[in-house]
C-alpha cells in the first residue's frame, strides 16, 4: 500500500454507484501506468499489482447481494476463507433446524 496505488482497503463497495467511481479511479492508475492490470489468475476478478510497493491487489466486482472488495491479496484470501466459514455454518443451521422438524413430526405421527 502507498499512495500511488491505493492507501485503504475497500471491504466493500457500499453501492453499484460507488463501485463504479472506483473503477474510474483504478482504470486512471491503470492507464498512468502507475498500477498494472495482471490477467493469468482466473479465479479473482481481477489482479492488479502496484509498480511502485508490489502490493497485489484483488478485486471482486459486487454482484446483487454481494458488495465486492478489492483488497492486498492476503487480506482477500483470509476475507474468502472466512466468508465460506460463515456460509457453512449458516448451511449446518438449516440441516439442523430440518433434523429436529423431521423428529418432531415422527413423534406428532407416532
Ligand atoms: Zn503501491
Amino acid at each position: 500500500m502507498c499512495p500511488n496505488c491505493f492507501e485503504n482497503d475497500i471491504n466493500k463497495f457500499e453501492s453499484y454507484t460507488d463501485f463504479e467511481e472506483f473503477e474510474k479511479l483504478l482504470d486512471s492508475k491503470v492507464n498512468k501506468g502507475e498500477v498494472e492490470f495482471l490477467d493469468e489468475e482466473k479465479d479473482w476478478d481481477g489482479n492488479y499489482i502496484c509498480k511502485t510497493c508490489y502490493e497485489l491487489w484483488t478485486l471482486s466486482v459486487p454482484d446483487n447481494a454481494w458488495r465486492g472488495y478489492f483488497l492486498p491479496r492476503e487480506k482477500a484470501i483470509s476475507y474468502e476463507s472466512r466468508i465460506n466459514r460463515e456460509e457453512s455454518i449458516s448451511g449446518y443451521g438449516c440441516i439442523t433446524i430440518v433434523v429436529l422438524l423431521a423428529i418432531i413430526f415422527y413423534l406428532i405421527l407416532n
